[in-house]
């Protein structure tokens, strides 16, 4: 028996009234502003602005980032990650939350007024500017600085490496010294600053990565960029403590989308076991495929419920980094595993360059890497474990 519309979907606790026709609806919009045209995005390397825009119109830019309206978010994230291409998930997941992220929470009303509304209608690119080539799960290596300043603003130099949307932002979200580094004190002395692209001194080089192809992953270098000083996010020298605030929305945001991934991918299993024939039988008649397939169901049935979970707890003000560790090292492993049980199960198809099994295999290396590493992950929830489970 059907629910009644306009209400929670009886056994799931995380439901918000009308859900389902938010995501049926979500779906549709998809449908045609990624789905039509995300193989021309993947070989662009980007997604054009004319797509930004669309997005921006059909209101998926402008979800809530917290309270109950991250609800909603949750199933736009899950639904994103369900298009199967994992590019688009990342420039948007970094466009439409965790770039902006830093803005919303640590923002002045002033940059909040000036970027927010043009960020939503997709008429401004954002990206983010952390990691540098010694600088990733830790982030004490970082070399690029904003240290020198006269009555003008203060000065970026450095280099920023992978940056998602990079050839296409208009704004960056960076982390900077702002005092010189000491032996031992880690990220003590950093900030975030706003950097505008079209600033002189800023040089994009796009560096193609072996998956997310859309994403548009650039090395960025900052040649004695000036920035205001009402470029500053929050307090000078304090970005440690905002990081730790933000990475932890920035791995639910991508627990969410990679949670669709491995939807997508199995979908695309499912059906090809089902009409694959070896022999005279389809593949799913046998009994090792379908325990295979059996398993990865049962994982992702687990990792989605905890996922819902997830957004739920971060929806009351309730997430912490035990939760938002589990869910994205679950969720980005179980979409490795996915995709090499889709691929091994294609054949040779699934191997061929242009095939969306390749695609899903290429793109599920990034999950476990990008926005920490599965280690990373492990150590922080080993870090919580004296918590009452
Ligand atoms: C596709 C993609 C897009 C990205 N986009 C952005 C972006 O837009 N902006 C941005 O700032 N950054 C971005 N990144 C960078 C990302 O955040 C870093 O790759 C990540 O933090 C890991 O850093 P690293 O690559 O320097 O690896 P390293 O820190 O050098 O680690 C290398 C490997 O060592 C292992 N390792 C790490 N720590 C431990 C440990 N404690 N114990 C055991 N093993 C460990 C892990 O397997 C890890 O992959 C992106 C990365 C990818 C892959």
């Amino acid at each position: 028996m059907s629910e009644p519309a306009g209400e929670p979907v009886i056994g799931d606790p995380y439901a918000f009234a009308g859900q389902d026709e938010f995501r049926e609806r979500v779906r549709r919009l998809l449908a045609q502003s990624v789905l039509l045209h995300a193989e021309k995005w993947e070989q662009g390397a980007c997604i054009p602005a004319e797509g930004w825009r669309t997005l921006g119109e059909q209101g998926l830019l402008a979800l809530g980032h917290g309270g109950e309206d991250f609800l909603r978010s949750a199933v736009f994230l899950e639904e994103l990650g369900r298009t199967g291409y994992a590019g688009v998930r990342a420039a948007v997941g970094v466009h439409a939350y965790m770039a902006p992220s830093y803005l919303e929470l640590f923002g002045t009303p002033e940059q909040k007024r000036r970027y927010l509304p043009r960020i939503r209608s997709g008429e401004l690119v954002v990206a983010l500017a952390i990691s540098e080539d010694g600088a990733g799960t830790d982030l004490s290596g970082m070399r690029t600085e904003a240290l020198s300043a006269d009555e003008a603003g203060r000065y970026v130099n450095g280099c920023k490496w992978p940056v998602v949307n990079g050839t296409q932002a208009d704004l960056f979200v960076t982390l900077v010294r702002t005092r010189q580094a000491t032996a031992g004190r880690g990220l003590t002395g950093a900030s975030l600053v706003l950097v505008e692209g079209d600033s002189p001194g800023v040089i994009r080089r796009p560096e193609p990565m072996l998956g997310m192809r859309s994403a548009d992953v650039c090395r960025i270098e900052f040649d004695q960029v000036r920035i205001a000083a009402d470029q500053l996010i929050g307090r000078q020298d304090r970005a440690l403590m905002y990081l730790m605030k933000a990475l932890e929305f920035e791995r639910l945001v991508a627990g969410l989308l990679a949670v669709g991934g491995v939807h997508s991918c199995l979908a695309l299993l499912g059906a090809h076991v089902r009409e694959h024939r070896v022999g005279d039988a389809p593949l799913a008649t046998k009994q090792a495929v379908k325990h295979r397939l059996a398993d990865l169901v049962a994982e992702f049935e687990l990792v989605r419920h905890f996922a819902h979970r997830a957004a739920w707890r971060h929806s009351r003000g309730d997430l912490n980094s035990r939760t938002a560790s589990i869910l994205k090292l679950k969720a980005t492993e179980l979409a490795v595993e996915a995709a090499q049980v889709c691929v091994q199960y294609h054949g040779a198809r699934g191997y061929a360059e242009g095939s969306a099994v390749a695609r899903h295999y290429r793109d599920a290396m990034a999950g476990t890497i990008a926005a920490g590493a599965s280690e990373l992950m492990r150590d922080m929830i080993f870090e919580d474990m004296s918590y009452e489970l």
